[in-house]
């Protein structure tokens, strides 16, 4: 009365919706470090002044700023989880971290009515060099599979899937989670 137990094969291996979080530093891929680096530095930004100049120099956190740690949100959790990233969404929620800082920059420089370079403090600008960090690091990022104790990259060559159309072994391309077929020209 064994257990049945499967070949562990990536193809068809469900994945939980929600998984612990978990936190293997020195196992994730250079993308997951620079996720988990960035967003410290993120943090730690909101401890420090963001605006200056005649405005009294209070805390990032203290000055709203934190709000904007939301969009960090997202590409941390994946990485605690050690999921595969939506690369559109990660793209966009780091973007957003730059931009709409620099927006509140503007918009406070308005407001103080003081040119944007008098006003600007260290925690705002420490905030949007994290925000260039995690763009890297979303970019760059490969799932940990937890499992199999390995990048998820190496481990599982994405390739050789039959085309359902014209039989043709396929490629996987890992930036758009898509396959595509070079007989057919197009993405399955
Ligand atoms: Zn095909």
């Amino acid at each position: 009365m064994g257990e049945d137990k499967r070949d562990p094969s990536d193809e068809g291996r469900e994945e939980p919706f929600f998984k612990p979080l978990e936190f293997n530093f020195s196992k994730w891929s250079i993308g997951g470090k620079l996720i988990f680096i960035s967003t410290l530095i993120a943090i730690l930004s909101l401890l420090l002044p963001w605006i200056g100049g005649d405005a009294e120099a209070e805390m990032g956190f203290l000055q709203g700023a934190s709000v904007f740690l939301a969009l960090y949100i997202y590409p941390f959790f994946i990485l605690a989880q050690d999921k595969r990233m939506n690369r559109a969404i990660g793209v966009l929620s780091s973007i957003l971290a730059i931009v709409l800082p620099m927006t509140f920059l503007y918009y406070m420089s308005r407001e103080l009515r003081q040119p944007m370079s008098d006003i600007i403090s260290y925690g705002l600008i420490i905030f949007i060099l994290a925000g260039i960090l995690l763009i890297i690091g979303v970019l760059r990022y490969v799932p940990y599979d937890r499992e199999r104790g390995t990048l998820r990259k190496e481990e599982t060559p994405k390739r050789g899937k039959p085309c359902p159309d014209c039989d043709n072994p396929m490629e996987y391309e890992e930036e758009w989670e898509r396959w595509f077929c070079e007989e057919c020209d197009e993405y399955k």
